[in-house]
């Protein structure tokens, strides 16, 4: 076997994010039309020792980081016994590093057996703090589950818990600060999205986007911030601020795309293999391990799949085209 998951750019990829299920228990306005989109057929969809065999062929070429996503992740049935397979993988550089992304609805039942089988980091989607608005937002009434996720989560010594909130103009926008003290106060890392077009109804307009520039002039509103730059390929510009041992952190995945530092690749919840969120193209694992490929040859699909990586996603290219499958599809 040849070295590992490397570009024609010479960028290395070491973090696997995979997605659980394509299911989820909200409805993000920005990530699924209120329907919901056509599940993935249950045939299709990985068992774990499908999954874990995946993640260990791409061990084997690099993968040092493994984040868990969806749809919700934490709606299929079996996500503690993943977790505790993909915790027992080594390699050569330790234990896996393995994080989880989730709406948090099942983190007060969930945290305690996750940590045990060996979870280290959640971050937690949050994009307002108003009962309301997140009934409109999720189209679910769920905001105080939410909490209790978070609380959950901080009460089982997850470190860091970090929040991510994607804002929206007209929506969401005037809680920017107000999701910045509320992680604060509790130990928490707040983290900003820009709004990308990936979402299941296909409503993202450019114009519309609040840019990470915009967000941060809103925190510094209240809060005194010291740049403190990117962590190695996290695509996060951090801040701390003043004073304090507290961090935000501005993802502009549009407006200040991180695409020459990407170390990503993805595995969706029915094996299909990803070079880039925005990618047209996936490799088809599935098929290939179920119709008795080795561990070699997964790896060269893995590794011919990441060979045609685009240098960035193109989204401000007048030729972008949204991919076909939503996030919660591909997995975010
Ligand atoms: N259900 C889990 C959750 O919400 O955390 C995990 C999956 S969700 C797709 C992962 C992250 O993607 C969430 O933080 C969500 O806000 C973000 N997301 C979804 N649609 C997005 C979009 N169109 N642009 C940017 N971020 C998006
Ligand atoms: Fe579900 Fe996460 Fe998408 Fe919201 S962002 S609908 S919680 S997958």
């Amino acid at each position: 076997m040849t070295a590992g998951l490397v570009d024609r750019f010479g960028r290395v990829h070491r973090d696997l994010r995979i997605s659980l299920t394509d299911r989820c228990s909200l409805r993000c306005t920005y990530c699924m039309p209120a329907d919901g989109v056509p599940w993935l057929a249950s045939s299709t969809l990985l068992s774990t020792d499908e999954l874990v065999r995946l993640a260990r062929v791409a061990v084997g070429l690099g993968v040092r980081e493994v984040r868990l996503t969806g749809g919700e992740p934490l709606l299929r049935p079996d996500a503690v016994d993943v977790v505790a397979a993909l915790a027992a993988l080594e390699t050569p550089d330790g234990p896996l590093d393995l994080s989880l992304t989730t709406n948090a609805l099942r983190l007060p039942a969930l945290a305690a057996p996750l940590r045990d089988a060996g979870l280290a980091r959640v971050n937690i989607s949050l994009d307002t703090l108003q009962r309301a608005r997140f009934l409109e937002l999720t189209r679910r009434d769920r905001l105080a589950d939410t909490l209790a996720g978070i609380e959950a989560a901080r009460a089982v010594g997850f470190a860091p818990v970090k929040l991510n909130a994607l804002i929206m103009r007209g929506v969401n926008e005037d809680e920017i600060a107000d999701l910045v003290s509320f992680a604060v106060e509790r130990g928490l890392e707040m983290r900003f999205i820009e709004h990308m077009p990936l979402d299941g109804g296909h409503t993202w307009r450019r114009e519309e986007m609040v840019t990470g520039e915009e967000i941060l002039a809103a925190v510094a509103e209240r809060f005194d911030l010291e740049a403190l730059g990117h962590d190695g390929a996290a695509p996060a510009s951090l801040f701390r601020i003043a004073g304090t041992s507290a961090t935000v952190g501005v993802i502009a995945s549009v407006t200040r795309a991180f695409c020459d530092r990407c170390d990503r690749v993805r595995l969706t919840a029915d094996g299909q293999f990803r070079n880039c969120l925005f990618a047209h193209d996936e490799s088809d694992l599935r098929t290939l391990l179920r119709s008795g490929a080795d561990d070699a040859r997964l790896a060269e699909a893995m590794q011919a799949c990441v060979a045609l990586k685009r240098p960035g996603h193109g989204i401000d290219d007048p030729t972008f085209v949204q991919p076909v499958r939503p996030m919660s599809a591909i997995g975010g």
